[in-house]
């Protein structure tokens, strides 16, 4: 697990919408796309894409049904190439990367839906998770950890993993992306289909992991909860960024009071 965020200083700290300190004004760029245009075949789903996520931050992208938001996280992971624009990760390139080489550089993707394999149980999960490492002493260091993020985890570690609920699901989703040893998590909205009890469960635990030192991504439909947690985030309307904002100013904007919060 990464200790620190590299571009974080003790200097200049200031309070985050959730309360925790985080360093505004010195923070490094960890992610960030410019000018991206995605294409499935002859139909443009991201138009001209720009944000960027800097480290320590938590970042949010939020949209409707369709807007392009898991195309977005496929296109960071070389899942879709972008037909035009520039990706990177901590200065380098790799909009042109395999995905397992993403994920060496450490980037790694909680998918939409989990999709954990489900005939496998939860400890060859969290092994596969871990598929970029051979440090056997670092891989069970990170297994305890995430067992302590996850005591729920630990209690299962034999169960075949489809079985479990769809909040256990998550966590061990969460939980395999962890055993990667990242610097920074992209998640495709892991509020989906929980109740809203779970659905506070992962959003803490999404803090947590961000101030154990990963940056996060998180592209979620859920506005309300989603912005209480974010530092800062994006607006994406068929494919395009329309909005881009701290997460209080998004809260009472207009459009996304109206669009995405339920509220005039
Ligand atoms: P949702 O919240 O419903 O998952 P989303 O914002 O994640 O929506 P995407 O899944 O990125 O949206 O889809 C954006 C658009 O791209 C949609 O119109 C969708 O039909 C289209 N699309 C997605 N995947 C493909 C594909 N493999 N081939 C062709 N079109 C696709």
């Amino acid at each position: 697990m990464q200790e620190d965020n590299p571009g974080m200083t003790s200097a200049d700290i200031s309070p985050s919408p959730s309360g925790e300190n985080v360093a505004v004004a010195t923070r490094s760029t960890m992610l960030q796309l410019t000018n991206v245009d995605t294409f499935y075949g002859p139909s443009q789903v991201l138009h001209n894409v720009s944000l960027e996520v800097k480290s320590g931050e938590i970042v949010c992208l939020l949209g409707a049904n369709a807007a392009g938001k898991t195309t977005t996280m496929k296109t960071i992971f070389g899942l879709v190439r972008p037909r035009h624009g520039t990706i990177e990760f901590e200065g380098g390139r790799i909009e042109r990367k395999l995905p397992g080489d993403i994920v060496r550089s450490g980037l790694v993707l909680v998918p939409e839906a989990r999709r954990i394999f489900p005939r496998m149980t939860v400890l060859e999960n969290l092994e596969m998770g871990a598929f970029i490492r051979n440090n056997r002493a670092e891989i069970k260091e990170d297994l305890d950890h995430v067992f302590q993020i996850f005591p729920r985890i630990k209690e299962r570690i034999k169960q075949v993993a489809g079985t479990m609920s769809g909040g256990e699901q998550q966590m061990l989703a969460m939980g395999r992306a962890l055993m990667s040893s990242p610097k920074m998590m992209c998640m495709d909205e892991p509020s989906m289909g929980l109740s809203p009890i779970l659905v506070e469960t992962v959003f803490n635990t999404i803090l947590r992991i961000r101030n154990e030192g990963v940056t996060v991504f998180l592209v979620e439909q859920n506005a309300s909860m989603a912005l209480s947690l974010a530092d800062r985030g994006y607006v994406l309307q068929t494919g395009r960024i329309v909005l881009s904002d701290t997460a209080p100013n998004l809260l009472t904007n207009d459009l996304v009071r109206q669009a995405y919060l339920g509220g005039g």
